[in-house]
């Protein structure tokens, strides 16, 4: 196996903040009354480290519920809601909402030409057999 067959894993840097404790500038750890006769002085340091792409995304995964909410609070990002297609299916014309998030798209159809209860589907293979006119 070469060098070129490694894949090299893809990094991220982020801030991580956090206290450090220093030896007192003043008096160079000799005690004084800036650092309260300890020689130290506690800073807030933050260092820039490198995390591995895919911890982020395991992460993000595993958390998608909080992650959507906070995304929406900060952010104001929603799933985007659009009408994909209006099909002829069997005998009835339908309206195909695809509802399209962070963790996925599903789809919600509609009949337009007369009441019917709407139809959910989370599989694109499901859709497609919908709109090929096996289930109804
Ligand atoms: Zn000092």
């Amino acid at each position: 196996m070469n060098k070129l067959d490694k894949k090299k894993a893809v990094t991220v840097t982020l801030p991580a903040p956090h206290k450090a404790r220093v030896s007192c500038p003043i008096c160079l750890g000799n005690k004084c009354n800036v650092c309260k006769m300890t020689g130290e002085l506690a800073i807030e340091v933050a260092p820039k480290i490198p995390i591995q792409r895919a911890h982020i995304i395991k992460y993000v995964v595993e958390n998608i519920h909080e992650v959507a909410r906070e995304i929406t609070r900060k952010y104001g990002l929603t799933p985007e809601v659009n009408t994909v297609e209006v099909a002829e299916i069997n005998d009835g014309q339908f309206e195909i909402v695809q509802i399209s998030s962070l963790g996925g798209v599903c789809w919600v159809v509609n009949r337009l030409d007369e009441l019917d209860t709407p139809r959910y589907f989370t599989s694109r293979q499901e859709l497609d057999k919908f709109k090929q006119g096996w289930m109804n």
